[in-house]
């Protein structure tokens, strides 16, 4: 599929074609002739997939430029997403003669925004608390907007906007179209688009982040030398039936490997040091069900297709929190339940917490099945402490009067399922 396949006019087509664009993103090829037809869209996708051309271009379509009344708004969560949304625009409204987008913010003067409204503009992109102060003071008027877009709506509900975009989407005109992207669908969000949207269209381009909602996660904050025996005493309280536990580098693959076969677990290694026939003939065991643990470095286990996974440990967590959605989205699959471990020194903790930005989901503290249901004080990555990490005091095995923790309502909406709160993490 090309742009020129949808109903877009030359001036929209000849700047695409200097910013280079050929063809159209997933999220782009999705959405653009659902919004040219004047269908509400709810568009599943992260920043990065083209999302601002997927919302900008029917906007651009459709804008009069003879008139100077603002026509369509766009609310992004930060001054510097507004920014950048207001620059993509500019440059794909590069032919379009009497466009103009005014960008709107907070931290900066008002009045200037102010004057910038006065003079005119089809298009306003703001962050909601300014939008709304803008609004209340009568300078940003929305009589005449036809489209509203919610940009990265649940980074505005983890921000605390949420309450100030339903302030501003009240004053927008009833029959409007409205678009809705978020990276994750938190439930106020599903909420908001329910209550906010008509008959919505949605295009998902990010499937694997959905799958994390089926998928147990559990963590565990360890001492780097306290590894080993942590990922040893989960095994053994876990029992997996069928598993992989993944290690970063080779050689640590290799070494782990080792170590718990020493330790009396059924493991066998996959990494990109061995020859292919013998990675074949670990997978034939591992699918055959011969072997119920495999330790397997990112590129080993590439193409993995096994569908009866019912655990993946991260032993090391991977630099790219893509990489741990694509680890944990081996369990889980079609329609099974999964669990997903994962060991956290203190040093990645900036991984799990770019981890936990991006799947919008909280991960709770793992400890050993059949223990007391007692609420921790936290679930969130920041708040374990050395209590809930029995790994941390020399990996002593868990007692018996360890409690296993209740899952809290996170910030991001506590979505949790029913029967998460004390059901064991084995599949
Ligand atoms: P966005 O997710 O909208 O921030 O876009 C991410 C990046 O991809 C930006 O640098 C865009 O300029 C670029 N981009 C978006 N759509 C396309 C496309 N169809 N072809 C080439 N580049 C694109």
């Amino acid at each position: 599929m090309r742009f020129s396949d949808f109903r877009l006019s030359e001036p929209i087509l000849r700047a695409l074609g200097d910013l280079g664009y050929e063809t159209p993103t997933a999220i782009q090829e999705g959405t653009i002739e659902m919004l040219l037809r004047d269908r509400d869209v709810v568009g599943q996708a992260q920043t990065g997939t083209g999302k601002t051309a997927a919302f900008m271009l029917p906007i651009l379509e459709r804008i009069d430029p003879t008139h100077r009344e603002v026509q369509a708004i766009v609310l992004c969560p930060t001054r510097e997403l507004a920014l950048q949304v207001a620059d993509a625009s500019r440059g794909f409204a590069k032919y379009l003669d009497g466009v103009e987008v005014v960008p709107v913010y907070g931290g900066a003067p008002i009045r200037e925004q102010v004057d910038r409204l006065a003079r005119g503009g089809q298009i306003v992109v703001g962050t909601p608390g300014r939008v709304l102060d803008l609004l209340q003071r009568g300078k940003l008027i929305l009589a005449d907007a036809r489209m509203v877009v919610l940009d990265e709506a649940d980074e505005m509900l983890s921000m605390g906007f949420i309450d100030d975009v339903r302030a501003i989407l009240r004053r927008a005109p009833w029959g409007r179209q409205t678009a809705l992207f978020s990276a994750t669908m938190p439930p106020e969000i599903r909420k908001l688009a329910e209550e906010e949207l008509h008959s919505p269209e949605t295009v998902s381009v990010t499937p694997e982040v959905v799958t994390v909602e089926r998928i147990e996660q559990r963590m565990l904050e360890v001492e780097p030398r306290g590894k080993l025996d942590a990922i040893d005493q989960i095994l053994k309280a876990e029992a997996p039936r069928a598993a992989i536990v993944f290690a970063r580098t080779k050689i640590g693959c290799q070494r782990l490997a080792d170590d718990l076969e020493r330790r009396g677990h059924r493991v066998r290694a996959l990494h990109g040091d061995m020859g292919q026939g013998a990675r074949d003939s670990v997978m034939i065991a591992f699918r055959a069900r011969r072997v119920p643990i495999l330790v397997a470095t990112d590129v080993a286990s590439r193409g993995l297709d096994v569908s009866h996974i019912t655990h993946i440990f991260n032993y090391d967590l991977p630099d790219e929190p893509e990489v741990y959605v694509h680890r944990i989205g081996r369990t889980g699959r079609v329609g099974r339940s999964g669990a997903a471990i994962s060991l956290v020194t203190r040093r990645e903790q900036p991984k799990l917490e770019a981890i936990l930005k991006l799947t919008g989901v909280p991960i709770p503290t793992w400890s050993a099945p059949g223990t007391a249901t007692v609420a921790p004080p936290a679930v969130t990555a920041m708040a374990v402490t050395a209590a809930d990490a029995p790994a941390e005091a020399g990996a002593a095995p868990a007692s018996a009067d360890e409690t296993r923790p209740r899952r809290r309502r996170g910030r991001r909406g506590g979505r949790g399922r029913s029967g998460d709160q004390s059901a064991p993490v084995s599949g």
